[in-house]
């Protein structure tokens, strides 16, 4: 029987929510526990393209309300910490772009000229021209224009390693979860018959959420999944883009983001209206067909004749929401002790861990003395997509 640990928070799922949050707490003098079924940020984390959104994609069809929107201070806190001067040091996480760029075709001026006169987005956007555009852009066959975003884009493995490193010792492999109740109150979880007592527990598992709650026999709050299938290419030839390619409707027509190999090769990650619900209904060979078309179309000086491609099937898990979602702030719902939620956005970790934290500071949780923890037996890193798919 291992033996039994006392915490302050057991966090569940060690995707960028719960790691964000653990590396908080601990910065705060909290002891943490955080319990990973599989890898750490093997989930959506290291599957998400890594852009740190401000909300222009939301204003582009108007969904962004105003300044009172988290998302719209996460480029500055992200920044801080990458500079290690924020609420966590992150130096050493790459930086794979300090800005995302809105590329538009050519077709769309005067639908654009709109966009960038709203209120939402003045300030935050400029636009580039010559040199100053993106690298995969900077052809003479290139007509379209192009827009700076005040937004970042981070390597999300680089970013999972160095919040498993603030985690410190309190990352554990485990497998089965139970509640662990206490005249029919939750006090902890056995986790492979572990015993953990905490003050609370906090739920980040992303997409297993639901069925954790339905191991702890609660019901709400409810999840939706939203599936996408993205299209992964990679060739010698692949120049650094990281931009939404606008097609005049709400979404964009693709989101390109460039990731770096182990072999030293670029790897675009290609997401955005191709990989949703039309995308998501084809087969792989036929969604390789469409991003082949798309790219052709929009980036014909781009030789592909020797990439290799490969698409991911991956769902976004999210808070069940009914008609319009509200994609600019994380969501946290609470139980007794029990603390459930999902960021929504990589970009929104930030914001996941300051709700558990005023619901901490609102209940008068504080840190117990710290009593040491034995040695756990630790999971391993999640591995990104293409390394597996097109090693
Ligand atoms: C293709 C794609 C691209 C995206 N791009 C962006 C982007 O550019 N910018 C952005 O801001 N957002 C993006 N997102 C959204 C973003 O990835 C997610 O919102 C975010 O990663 C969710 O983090 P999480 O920690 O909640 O979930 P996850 O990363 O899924 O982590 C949950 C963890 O819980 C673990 N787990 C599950 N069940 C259990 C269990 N029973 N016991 C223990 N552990 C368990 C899982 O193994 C996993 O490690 C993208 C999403 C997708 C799918």
């Amino acid at each position: 029987m291992p033996s039994p640990i006392s915490t302050d928070v057991l966090i569940v799922g060690a995707g960028v929510a719960g790691l964000w949050l653990n590396a908080r707490l601990r910065r705060q003098g909290f002891s943490t526990v955080v319990v990973e079924n599989a890898s750490l940020g093997g989930g959506q984390s290291v599957k998400s393209q890594g852009i740190i959104h401000g909300g222009a994609k939301y204003a582009l069809h108007g969904a962004l309300t105003g300044a009172s929107e988290a998302i719209a201070d996460m480029p500055r806190r992200w920044r801080e910490a990458l500079a290690g001067s924020g609420e966590l040091d992150l130096t050493g996480v790459r930086l794979l772009s300090d800005a995302h760029y809105l590329w538009s075709p050519g077709t769309l001026a005067g639908n654009l000229t709109s966009f960038f006169a709203s209120k939402a987005v003045r300030g935050r956007v400029d636009q580039v021209k010559g040199e100053q555009l993106p690298p995969a852009l900077q052809d003479k066959r290139f007509k379209g224009k192009v827009y700076r975003l005040a937004e970042l884009v981070v390597d999300v493995p680089s970013l999972i390693q160095r919040l498993a490193e603030l985690g410190g010792d309190s990352l554990l492999a485990g497998q089965v979860i139970e509640p662990w109740l206490e005249h029919n109150v939750l006090v902890g979880l056995r986790v492979d018959g572990r015993e953990i007592r905490a003050q609370r527990i906090v739920l980040s598992a992303g997409a297993g959420t639901a069925e954790l709650l339905t191991a702890l026999g609660q019901s709400k709050p409810l999840m939706q999944r939203r599936p996408l299938h993205m299209v992964l290419v990679k060739g010698p030839t692949l120049k650094p883009l990281y931009a939404h390619c606008l097609g005049g409707g709400p979404k964009p027509r693709i989101t390109v983001t460039t990731h770096p190999a182990a072999d030293g090769q670029w790897v675009w990650y290609v997401g955005g209206d191709l990989a949703e619900a039309e995308g998501v209904a084809r087969e792989p060979a036929a969604q390789i067909a469409a991003a082949q078309k798309e790219l052709g179309q929009l980036l014909p000086w781009v030789d592909l004749s020797d990439a290799r491609w490969a698409t991911l099937r991956v769902d976004r898990a999210e808070p069940q929401q009914s008609g319009l979602s509200r994609p600019d702030n994380a969501f946290l719902a609470e139980e007794g002790r029990l603390l459930v939620g999902w960021p929504t956005k990589l970009a929104l970790a930030p914001d996941f861990a300051d709700r558990v934290i005023n619901a901490l500071q609102r209940d008068g949780i504080v840190a117990n003395p710290p009593t040491p923890l034995p040695e756990l037996p630790r999971p391993p890193l999640g591995v990104p997509a293409w390394e597996q798919l097109l090693p």
